[in-house]
């Protein structure tokens, strides 16, 4: 039989499944209810050959050499030669985001610019990142007016869209990830690493589930193999003593007993063109004063393809999670009340001694895929 069970394929469970079944020597069993694996990262090609990310665009970016070497035994990577960029459409004009010194000379006039720029370098230094809810409390009235320009033409009306709350009203970690640099820097993230697996995250993930102790099993909901009982874990009908690791909604597992989990969902418009090109080169466009969308991706100037016809685009609406059939919960909302329920829910997950919770899902935060990958490779070492 099986020495441990992951509950959901996405990146931390096929990370972690990896591990045990390579340097642990374990029979790993992995289930996963959708009929693919990868979780959110699942990428396919259209209906025109086109690569696209089903489940939004997704960029790995990483500061962390291991993580970085641990995914590359599995797959070549295609690296952005000068990061992510992004830009914003603010009244059709496109300026960089994060906001920094070049987006400042876009929208300030020279004189003013360097001013600015003079000021903003004194305050914070250069070279520094500044989060939006930071900067808009520097006393300085000229300081003051740039925080004002972009909270109100990057983050109030994207963050509104995005989490039907106020920058103020969100957890500032949240704004935080697009801070204000203090540099020339158009990169979205400031990351040494930062592209797409060569051949697709789909491709990457199907090499690292390749492994003769790992069995996989799609298409199949763990709450119809599993049962949680009062202290045990029963598979099949038999008390499992294994490791099992979960990594879907915390809530769920425990039949929503407290109430739910509250997330926020994105339903995302796919198109296809016949056309070259539709943004100009820019593979994402964030909409920040306008629209029902919050962005736009063009999936060729994602992934580097080149042997494309047409293009195809995402866009993306977002949406109160209500676990209405077929939706998927993408983020967490953070927030002090969502937490004290997600500790209820901890507090049940404890009573059984071999299950851990790992993931996006299963740990209720907002993770990025490095992060994910990390916090698996250490849970796989802690449990080998
Ligand atoms: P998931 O990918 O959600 O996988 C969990 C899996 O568990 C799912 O496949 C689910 O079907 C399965 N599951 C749940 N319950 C059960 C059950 N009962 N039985 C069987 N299976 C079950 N990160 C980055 O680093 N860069 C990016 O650019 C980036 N972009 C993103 C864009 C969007 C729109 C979103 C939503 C996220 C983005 N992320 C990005 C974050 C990234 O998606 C996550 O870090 C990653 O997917 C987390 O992996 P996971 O395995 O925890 O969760
Ligand atoms: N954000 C914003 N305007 C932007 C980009 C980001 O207001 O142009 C805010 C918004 O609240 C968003 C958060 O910053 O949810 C984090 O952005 P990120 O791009 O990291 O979100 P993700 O790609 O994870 O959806």
């Amino acid at each position: 039989m099986y020495d441990s069970i992951v509950i959901g394929a996405g990146i931390a469970g096929i990370t972690a499944a990896r591990q045990l079944a390579e340097k642990g020597n374990q029979k790993v069993l992995v289930i996963e209810k959708r009929e693919h694996i990868g979780g959110n990262c699942y990428d396919r090609l259209d209906d025109y050959g086109i690569l696209i990310h089903e489940y939004g665009p997704h960029i790995f970016h990483t500061n962390m050499e291991d993580v970085f070497s641990y995914l590359s035994e599995f797959t070549e990577w295609y690296l952005y030669e000068n990061g992510h960029q992004v830009v914003a459409d603010v009244n059709g004009k496109l300026i960089p985001v994060p906001f920094n010194l070049n987006t400042l000379h876009m929208v300030y006039e020279k004189e003013l610019a360097d001013t600015l720029e003079k000021k903003l370098v004194q305050a914070y230094g250069s070279g520094s990142r500044v989060g939006i809810m930071e900067l808009r409390q520097n006393k300085d009235p000229q300081i003051q007016a740039i925080a004002q320009y972009v909270y109100e033409n990057v983050f109030l009306k994207y963050t509104m869209k995005q989490w039907g709350q106020t920058p103020e009203e969100i957890d500032p970690q949240v704004t935080g990830r697009v801070p204000v640099l203090i540099s020339y820097d158009n990169r979205y993230f400031q990351d040494k690493y930062q592209g797409v697996p060569l051949h697709g995250f789909t491709g990457m993930f199907e090499r690292m589930l390749d492994h003769e102790n790992i069995t996989l099993l799609t298409g199949t909901d763990a709450g119809k193999l599993l049962e949680f009982g009062d202290s045990q874990i029963r598979y099949e009908g038999k008390v499992f003593e294994g490791c099992v690791i979960y990594t879907g909604e915390l809530d769920r597992l425990f039949g929503l007993k407290y109430g739910r989990l509250p997330y926020r969902s994105l339903r995302f418009e796919l198109e296809h063109l016949a056309q070259e090109d539709f943004q100009n080169g820019h593979s994402v466009v964030n909409y920040t004063v306008s629209e029902d969308f919050t962005r736009i991706t063009e999936f060729q100037y994602l992934t580097g393809q080149k042997d494309t016809s047409g293009t195809t685009i995402v866009r993306e609406y977002p949406f109160a999670y209500s676990g209405a059939e077929g939706e998927i919960p993408y983020y967490a909302i953070m927030n002090p009340e969502n937490e004290k329920l997600y500790q209820k829910y901890k507090k049940l997950a404890e009573r059984y001694p071999n299950l851990h919770l790992l993931g996006r899902l299963a740990e209720y935060r907002y993770y990025n895929m490095d992060a994910m990958t990390k916090k698996a490779l250490e849970l796989a070492e802690k449990l080998l």
